[in-house]
């Protein structure tokens, strides 16, 4: 509902990923060591869930962590960073520290640059219809109408209104609408709601374009 998504992007949401996710089975004899490479940190969770489990830390982008066990969805992290061990959502690591310095300027495959990289983003999509934008007949936040294969809604405070960003296997996109949510997570304005719907939810990297 584009009502909604004004009123909720003037107050900030709160990030919820759905998730019906528990337990994480830790295999001490196969600790791997990582490094964050959220570019604005990777919150470490006391439970592997986002509800009813606080953030106990934030691990600063370049951070070594040991990731001792995986939950079966491959989405949920035990980790341990020497003095805290909690649990990460999401596949913020990288293997190696020269890593992260690659990803702060990455090429497409024909070579183009992407730009910087901003993190891995929860991406959904929706369309103009009246069930995607209520009343507001496709109108977007700070654009005029919703085109699809441009528009995305965003968290204005994660990528900038009107700013351009790279989202792997979508292309250029351009933020010019506001999402009900918070945090690093893209919806993407596609033609039509049959679209929307077998899109589905993927997570994708995306990156800042110049
Ligand atoms: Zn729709």
């Amino acid at each position: 509902m584009k009502n909604l998504r004004k009123v909720i992007c003037g107050v900030m949401a709160v990030v919820s990923i759905a998730t019906g996710i528990v337990g994480v089975s830790a295999d001490e004899t196969k600790w791997e060591t990582h490094y964050v490479s959220a570019q604005s940190g990777l919150n470490c969770r006391i439970k592997s869930s986002t509800e009813d489990s606080e953030v106990i830390k934030v691990f600063p982008r370049g951070t070594e962590l040991q990731v001792i066990g995986v939950d079966e969805t491959g989405k949920w992290y035990e980790v341990w960073d020497g003095e805290t061990q909690g649990y990460c959502y999401g596949t913020y690591f990288v293997d190696n520290k020269e890593d992260l310095d690659k990803q702060e300027v990455t090429s497409d495959s024909n070579g183009k640059t992407k730009g910087k990289y901003l993190g891995r983003f929860k991406i959904t999509h929706y369309c103009p219809c009246y069930t995607c934008n209520g009343s507001n007949s496709g109108r977007t936040a700070w654009a005029g109408q919703i085109i699809p294969g441009q528009t995305i809604a965003v968290d204005p405070s994660v990528i900038g209104k009107l700013q351009w960003v790279y989202i792997d296997g979508y292309g250029y996109r351009r933020a010019e609408d506001c999402g009900a949510f918070g945090g690093n997570h893209i919806d993407v304005a596609v033609p039509t709601h049959s679209m929307a719907l077998d899109m589905g939810v993927v997570y994708k990297d995306v990156y800042l374009a110049e």
